[in-house]
């Protein structure tokens, strides 16, 4: 089966992913891939399998959710490798149009260079972009790209790709630690997303076992910091650090709502004391969590935030 779900996704709503790539064939052999090393680096796109087969498990998944009544968002492109590899993918893009439901797709960018490659997202309604550094040494040393990747062209290809998307640019920035969640390639990262002008800048970590032991997840003082300058620049910034599923979910419990917006970004000590007081709560609550290691309370340039405090990567 080509088709998986649908799933809840914190950034797509309920998403039926469509695995069009045999695992693991990628552009990438990220230190922090959640699916291990690459198995087959691979820089030329080409056919893994008829557009026909890969639309008609999506058609069939899609016919059991509406039995169910179960909504999709979204037909989400999302395999177990890089998706503009596959050189029939504007073309099932196309074909999945009549099924009436927005196209995404999460791409590592490393192809964007390619006229084809952008032609074939610009008929997607939402696109993901990976940018984890733009530094060449650093871009190497996290992404660990194929030999044939030109630094330059792949990050010019992305810069000509949001110059003529009108579907919803996202980005997605996965900070290790000590390697690029350092000041300096914050702000440089920042720069260069700011003249994509994403209309969402997602700054995450690995959240399961990397694909290299000595990978950590960047701490919560890093992410903190890295957001900060992130939202100088941009705007609409969120985490994903690995709280998919409770994300923004109201409940009307004032410790449950505060662990779960901290989820997505830090909150100032002035928008904890509203939430607090419209709750009729008070700073005993924030207290308790502290204590009990589900939020921290960070500073940066003299100024209190608070976050959830990350989950544990379980081998
Ligand atoms: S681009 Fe994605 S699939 Fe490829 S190695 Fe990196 S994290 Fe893994």
């Amino acid at each position: 089966m080509k088709a998986f779900g649908p799933v809840p996704s914190r950034r797509l709503g309920r998403s039926l992913g469509i695995n069009h790539i045999p695992p693991k064939v990628c552009t990438y052999s990220c230190i922090y891939c959640q699916l291990g090393r690459t198995i087959r680096m691979q820089s030329n796109r080409s056919v893994f399998y008829k557009p026909e087969d890969v639309v008609r498990d999506v058609e069939e998944k899609v016919v059991k959710a509406r039995e169910k009544n179960e909504h999709i968002d979204y037909l989400t492109f999302v395999p177990d490798g890089e998706p503009t590899l596959d050189l029939n993918l504007g073309r099932e893009i196309e074909l999945l149009k009549p099924l009436g439901i927005s196209t995404a797709v999460i791409s590592n960018a490393s192809l964007m260079w390619q006229e084809d490659v952008r032609n074939d997202l610009l008929a997607a309604d939402w696109v993901s972009l990976k940018v984890d550094a733009v530094t060449e040494s650093l871009w190497r040393r996290v992404n660990r790209p194929h030999g044939a990747l030109n630094y330059e062209a792949v990050f010019k290809g992305m810069k000509e790709f949001a110059e003529v998307f009108e579907g919803e640019l996202a980005t997605e920035t996965m900070l290790i630690k000590g390697i690029n969640d350092g000041v300096d390639e914050a702000e440089m990262v920042a720069d260069f997303l700011a003249d994509l002008t994403p209309d969402k800048v997602y700054v995450a970590i690995p959240t399961r076992p990397p694909a290299e032991t000595s990978v950590k997840p960047a701490d919560e003082r890093a992410i903190n910091r890295a957001y900060q300058i992130f939202e100088e620049k941009l705007k609409h910034v969120e985490y994903l650090i690995g709280y998919e599923g409770d994300a923004f979910a109201f409940t009307g419990n004032i410790e449950e709502d505060l662990l779960s917006i901290t989820s997505v970004h830090p909150m100032r000590e002035e928008g904890v004391n509203t939430l607090l007081s419209k709750a009729g709560s008070d700073w005993s609550c924030v207290e308790r969590l502290i204590k009990e290691h589900r939020l921290l309370e960070l500073e940066y340039q003299g100024k209190k935030f608070y976050m959830r405090k990350l989950p544990s990567i379980e081998r």
